[in-house]
C-alpha cells in the first residue's frame, strides 16, 4: 500500500515536520545532549528501587499534586502557582497551546533551543526568529516589535550559553502584549534567574527542568512557576497523567535529600567548564562565554568534525550555520576524564582538516 493518502490526510504543517534529532546513535562519550554527566542523584535512585507495586499498576497521580508541593517549597512560590509536565518540553508545549491560537505569531530568539519553532509549527502557529544582538544578547525592542502573542526566552539561551541580561529580560516583560515563557533549563549553573519572581507578573511563566542539573533527564520531569490564574491555564493544555508515578516519587526524594549533590555537581561544572574553555582556547579555538553546563565553540565544517569525533568515539551536537556564529559544536560539561578524552579526539579531528 502506498504511503501517499496517509500524507495527504495530515494536516498541512505537518507535512514539512521532521522527526527531532533523527540521527542521534550511542557512542562512548557522549557530550551531546547537556544532561548531568556524574550520573543520577542517589535519593533519586533509591526511590525508584523501593518503588512498591502500585507505582506501576495505578495510575500516577492526576497534575502531580505532590511533586508541586516540594517543588514550590524548592522555588519559593505557593504551590498553586507551579505547573509539572513530561519534562519541559511538555510545559512548553502546552503553554503555547494554551496561549496562542492557531495563526497567532510565537517570537524567538536565533539562535536559540530547537524545539520551539516544531512546537510553534505542531500548535499551527507562526513562529518569528528575531537575532540575538551584541553580546549573544536579547534586543528587547526588536523583540517586541515581532507584535507576537507569546515571547519566548531562554536564559541561559541554548545553544550560545550566556545568560540574558536582567534589564533587557524585565523591559520585555513590562511591554509584552501577551505571554512571557522564559526558559530557564540552565538556570541553577548560571547562578541566579527568576524562578521566585515569576508569580509577581501576571504575564511571565518560567519553566525549569529536573533534566539537567538534577540528573533526572531520563525520567522526564519539568515545570512552571507563574501566576496561579496563568499556570491554570497550561495545566488545562497539559492535561492529566504527565508525570509518572515513578518520576513522582524520584524528584520529589531528590528535591527533598539530593540538593547538596545536585549543588556539588555544579560546582564541579563550573570548574570544569573554565578549565575546558582553557584548553580549547590553547587548540588555538575561541569558545563562546558560558553560564551553563555546555560550550559552544565554533569551527569550519561543524558536520565534518563531528563525525570526525565520532570515530574517536566522542558524541558532539553539530550546529551548521548558526546565526551570528556560523558553524559550531556543543560540548556538554562532565567528570575531567570526559573532557579530556573529548580534547584529545577534537585536536586529533583538526589535525586532519
Ligand atoms: N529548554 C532548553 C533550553 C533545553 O535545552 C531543553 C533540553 N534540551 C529543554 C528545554 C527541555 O528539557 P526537558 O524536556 O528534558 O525538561
Amino acid at each position: 500500500m502506498s504511503a501517499r493518502p496517509a500524507l495527504e490526510l495530515a494536516r498541512a504543517e505537518y507535512r514539512a515536520l521532521s522527526l527531532y534529532a533523527p540521527n542521534r546513535v550511542p557512542c562512548a562519550v557522549d557530550v551531546s545532549d547537556n544532561t548531568n554527566l556524574w550520573g543520577a542523584p542517589p535519593a533519586a535512585l533509591r526511590a525508584i528501587r523501593d518503588a512498591e507495586n502500585s507505582a506501576l499498576t495505578r495510575y500516577p497521580a492526576t497534575y502531580a499534586a505532590a511533586l508541586k508541593h516540594a517543588l514550590a517549597a524548592c522555588a519559593g512560590v505557593c504551590p498553586d502557582e507551579i505547573v509539572t509536565g513530561c519534562g519541559s518540553d511538555d510545559v512548553l508545549d502546552s503553554a503555547i497551546r494554551a496561549f496562542a491560537a492557531p495563526g497567532a505569531r510565537v517570537a524567538y530568539p536565533e539562535p536559540s533551543f530547537p524545539m520551539l519553532p516544531l512546537f510553534a509549527s505542531m500548535n499551527g502557529l507562526a513562529g518569528v526568529s528575531v537575532p540575538l544582538g551584541a553580546q549573544m544578547d536579547i534586543d528587547p525592542d526588536a523583540m517586541l516589535a515581532s507584535g507576537a502573542r507569546i515571547i519566548y526566552l531562554c536564559s541561559p539561551n541554548n545553544p550560545t550559553g550566556r545568560a540574558l541580561s536582567d534589564d533587557a529580560i524585565a523591559r520585555i516583560v513590562e511591554r509584552a502584549p501577551g505571554v512571557v515563557i522564559l526558559d530557564e533549563a540552565y538556570a541553577e549553573y548560571s547562578g541566579d534567574g527568576w524562578l521566585a519572581r515569576g508569580p509577581r507578573y501576571g504575564k511571565l511563566l518560567i519553566t525549569r527542568t529536573l533534566s539537567k542539573a538534577f540528573g533526572l533527564a531520563g525520567l522526564r520531569v519539568g515545570y512552571a512557576t507563574g501566576d496561579a490564574a496563568l499556570v491554570a491555564e497550561v495545566e488545562k493544555s497539559r492535561g492529566p497523567y504527565k508525570v509518572s508515578a515513578l518520576a513522582e516519587r524520584a524528584a520529589i526524594a531528590a528535591l527533598a535529600q539530593d540538593r547538596a549533590w545536585v549543588r556539588e555537581h555544579i560546582a564541579h561544572v563550573r570548574s570544569n567548564r573554565e578549565r575546558l574553555t582553557c584548553a580549547l582556547l590553547a587548540l588555538g579555538l575561541a569558545p563562546l562565554p558560558s553560564d551553563a553546563n555546555f560550550v559552544l565553540v565554533p569551527v569550519v565544517d561543524a558536520p565534518t568534525v563531528a563525525q570526525r569525533l565520532r570515530r574517536c568515539g566522542v558524541g558532539v551536537r553539530p550546529f551548521p550555520a548558526l546565526a551570528g556564529v556560523g558553524d559550531a559544536i556543543r560540548i556538554t560539561i562532565g567528570p575531567w576524564a570526559m573532557m579530556q578524552t573529548v580534547l584529545d579526539a577534537l585536536a586529533e579531528a583538526l589535525a586532519c582538516a
